[in-house]
């Protein structure tokens, strides 16, 4: 492993990107860095979005030090 950053471009975040992008569909996560990438993709879209939930939900069950408002 070379420690490189796979946050801002890369193969994940383009199946992230596929895999979230229905608000009405409900997927899994395989890494907290997936559910971050959609809960902010997904963060304004109000309580009818399922993706949103259940990426909050998810990182909500670990205990991480990211700041939530
Ligand atoms: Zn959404």
């Amino acid at each position: 492993m070379s420690g490189r950053v796979r946050w801002r471009s890369g193969p994940d975040r383009d199946l992230w990107t596929t895999r979230h992008r229905d608000c009405e569909s409900e997927a899994g996560f395989d890494s907290l860095g997936e559910a971050i990438f959609v809960r902010t993709a997904h963060g304004g879209h109000g309580p009818e979005c399922l993706q949103s939930l259940s990426a909050v939900a998810y990182l909500g069950g670990h205990n991480d030090d990211d700041h939530y408002e």
